[in-house]
């Protein structure tokens, strides 16, 4: 398909949701390899919240990092997906590999019903299921009915973590029998404080679920 990849960007060369340039990449991505190269300039991070593990597969301090989650949060440009599972791989086959053959359950951080009908989609889900297509091997399921979020708390610039936190309690709930021996992996695009990925891991984990990690695709180099 190479060549018949750059045939196509001959004819329809593809625009680069990083940088904005024509470009031509062998083949009819969405970004070009300046982008691809930058994004790594920084490497990702592994933090603890609560004892879990938060595996983030870039730095979101980096422009182009923080350029692609903006194109598919705010823009509406769902193909990015495709790209944060892309980054995610390296992480995914850890955890994967941790799992040691048992269940892995997909968890996207979900929105308010709210939000989601006014943005019409939750990246966190596009994300969960570009990463279990990528997957070909493994029992690799994506749950959206086990976690809801039950309270709208849109974030504050600037709030500290603590505040964060007291404004998210409770803010998720698990309304379906979860599985004690299924790994269960919360999925979202940026991490920032870890008050959001904590206060869900928080509600799994009073739910029943043993096993729990995040993944995501970006997050910031402090907090
Ligand atoms: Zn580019």
């Amino acid at each position: 398909m190479q060549g018949g990849g750059s045939f196509l960007n001959f004819l329809y060369p593809a625009r680069c949701v990083g940088c904005d340039l024509w470009y031509d990449y062998g083949s009819r991505l969405m970004w070009c390899s300046v982008c691809e190269v930058q994004s790594s300039s920084k490497s990702g991070r592994i933090r603890l919240v609560d004892g879990v593990k938060i595996f983030s597969a870039r730095c979101f301090d980096v422009p182009v990092v923080a350029r692609f989650v903006h194109a598919l949060k705010y823009e509406s440009i769902v193909d990015v997906a495709l790209i944060g599972a892309r980054w995610m791989q390296l992480n995914f086959e850890t955890i994967t590999q941790q799992a040691k053959f048992k269940k892995i359950i997909l968890i996207p951080v979900p929105l308010h019903k709210r939000r989601l009908n006014h943005r019409g989609f939750n990246q966190a889900e596009l994300i969960a299921h570009a990463l279990c297509v990528a997957q070909s091997a493994s029992e690799i399921f994506v749950e959206t009915d086990v976690l809801l979020r039950t309270r709208n708390t849109a974030p504050q610039a600037g709030a500290t973590e603590k505040q964060r936190t007291k404004q998210l309690k409770g803010a998720f709930q698990v309304v379906r029998n979860v599985d004690p021996d299924a790994v269960y992996v919360i999925i979202d695009d940026v991490i920032t404080t870890g008050s959001t990925v904590g206060e869900c891991v928080r509600a799994m984990r009073q739910a029943g679920a043993r096993n729990l990690c995040a993944l995501t695709i970006a997050s910031t180099s402090e907090n």
